[in-house]
C-alpha cells in the first residue's frame, strides 16, 4: 500500500484504543437560552423563532426553546417555539420549584431541565439545605414531572466541583424512571480534558442511560473537554453546545467547533449539517450583536483566507498543505489576499489566469509594488480600524444597566 502523504494520530488514538466513541451523541443547542443570558444579550421573540428554524434546518436534535418561569413573553415565545413542530426534542429550564414545572407542563416541553446544584458550595452554604432534605424535594419533582408526560433532565449545576458520592445519590433519584437524563455541569470551566474524562468515565459506573454534557468556557478550553469526555465512550450523549460559544461570562462549548471536529477530525456520523454553520453564526451574531472574531475556529472571516507565501504556494499546489478542513464541507470559499507576505507565485497565477505574460523581473516589481502598497494601506486602516475598536467598547459598555440607572428608577418608583 501506497504511504499516505499525512499521518492521522486521531484515527491512532481510537485504533490503538486509547480513545473510543460513543454509542450515540445528539446536538443540544442551548443559544437560546444560556446565549441569552451572556451579559447584556437580550433575544427578540422574532430573533429567538428565526435561530430555531435555523438549528432544525442544521439538523440540531433538540433545543433549549426557554425558561418559561422567567417572563410571561419568554413563555410566549417557548410555546411558540414548540407549535412549529421543527423536528426537535424541545427542552425547557427550571428551577427544583414546582411553579417553575408547572409553566414546562402547561407548553408541552418535552424535556424539564432541573437547575440541580450538586456540589455542597452551592446546595449547603447557597441553598443551606442538606443532601437528604434536597434529595427528598428533587424525587417528588422528578416523580411530578414524569406523570405529566414529561422527561427530567437532571441538571447538576457545578456536578465538575461535586463529590461523585452526591452526584451518585443524585442521579439515583432519576435511575430507574424512563425518559430521564442526567446533565452534568461544569459550570464555572474548571474540568481539564483529562479530568473531563476521567469524571465522565466515574459516572458511567452507575449511570448507563444518556449523559449530556454542558461545559463552560472560563480557560478556553470548554470545546476541548467536551470532546474529550466523549472520548471515554460507552452510552448515549447530549452536547449542550452554543451557537458562537455565546454564554454567561466567557461562555460555553461552541456549536460549530464542536460538530466540525466531530464531523472532520472523528469522523462522526452526527445529523447536523456543516454547510449551516456560517448562516447561523452571523444569525447569532446579529441578534446577539457580538462579533464573532476573523480568528475564530472554523466561522471566522480568516478560516479560508490566506496571505502568506509559502502558504499560498502550498495551496495552490494541494490544498490540504496548509488546510485541514476541506472548504466545500462547510460551504464556504477560500480566498487569497495580497500583502507584505505576500509571494511571486500568487502574483504568477493572477497573471496567468488572466493571460498576461510577465518575466521575471517584472513579476519581481509588480511584488514590490503590492507589497508597499499594502503597508501604506494597512497603516491608514488600522489608524480608522482602532477608532472604531475604541468606540465598539465603550458601546458595549452603554448596553449594560449599571447600578446608577437602578438607582434612578428605584427613586423614581420611591418617589412619594
Ligand atoms: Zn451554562
Amino acid at each position: 500500500m501506497e504511504r499516505p502523504l499525512v499521518h492521522d494520530y486521531v484515527k491512532d488514538t481510537f485504533e490503538s484504543g486509547r480513545a473510543s466513541m460513543p454509542d450515540s451523541i445528539r446536538i443540544l443547542d442551548a443559544t437560546l437560552t444560556e446565549g441569552e443570558q451572556t451579559p447584556g444579550v437580550v433575544f427578540s421573540s422574532d430573533e429567538k423563532l428565526a435561530i430555531a428554524r435555523k438549528l432544525a434546518e442544521a439538523g440540531v436534535d433538540a433545543v433549549f426553546v426557554g425558561f418559561p418561569a422567567v417572563s410571561r413573553e419568554e413563555k410566549r415565545t417557548s410555546k411558540a417555539i414548540i407549535s412549529e413542530g421543527l423536528g426537535f426534542e424541545s427542552w425547557g429550564l427550571c428551577r427544583v420549584l414546582k411553579e417553575d414545572i408547572d409553566e414546562l407542563i402547561d407548553i408541552d416541553c418535552d424535556m424539564a431541565s432541573f437547575i440541580a446544584p450538586a456540589s455542597r458550595l452551592h446546595y449547603e452554604k447557597r441553598l443551606k439545605t442538606s443532601l437528604e432534605d434536597y434529595l427528598v424535594r428533587l424525587e417528588e419533582l422528578a416523580s411530578y414531572t414524569l406523570e405529566h408526560g414529561i422527561g427530567v433532565s437532571l441538571g447538576l449545576e457545578d456536578a465538575s466541583r461535586a463529590e461523585m458520592d452526591d452526584v451518585a445519590k443524585l442521579s439515583g433519584i432519576v435511575r430507574d424512571k424512563e425518559n430521564c437524563n442526567l446533565l452534568i455541569t461544569d459550570t464555572v470551566g474548571t474540568f481539564t480534558p483529562s479530568s473531563a474524562r476521567y469524571y465522565v468515565d466515574q459516572v458511567r459506573r452507575f449511570w448507563s442511560k444518556p449523559l449530556a454534557l454542558h461545559f463552560h468556557d472560563d480557560f478556553g478550553m470548554a470545546t476541548a473537554n467536551t470532546l474529550a469526555a466523549v472520548e471515554a465512550g460507552r452510552g448515549d450523549y447530549y452536547l449542550y453546545l452554543t451557537v458562537n460559544g455565546i454564554g454567561e461570562r466567557c461562555g460555553a462549548a461552541s456549536l460549530e467547533e464542536t460538530c466540525a471536529a466531530l464531523k472532520i477530525l472523528y469522523g462522526c456520523n452526527i445529523r447536523f449539517d456543516l454547510t449551516k454553520l456560517m448562516e447561523l453564526s452571523q444569525l447569532v451574531e446579529k441578534y446577539s450583536s457580538i462579533p464573532v472574531i476573523p480568528t475564530k475556529a472554523i466561522v471566522g472571516l480568516n478560516a479560508f483566507t490566506h496571505e502568506t507565501g509559502p502558504h499560498v504556494h502550498g495551496i495552490l499546489i494541494d490544498p490540504l498543505t496548509y488546510e485541514r478542513i476541506p472548504v466545500e464541507s462547510l460551504g464556504r470559499k477560500r480566498r487569497f489576499v495580497f500583502g507584505k507576505h505576500t509571494g511571486a507565485s500568487l502574483i504568477r497565477k493572477v497573471l496567468e489566469d488572466k493571460g498576461i505574460e510577465c518575466d521575471r523581473e517584472s513579476l519581481e516589481a509588480i511584488l514590490q509594488r503590492v507589497k508597499e502598497r499594502h503597508e501604506k494601506k494597512d497603516a491608514e486602516w488600522k489608524i480608522k480600524n482602532n477608532q472604531i475598536i475604541e468606540s465598539y467598547h465603550k458601546s458595549v459598555e452603554e448596553r449594560f444597566t449599571l447600578e446608577d440607572e437602578v438607582l434612578e428608577i428605584a427613586r423614581d418608583v420611591l418617589k412619594p
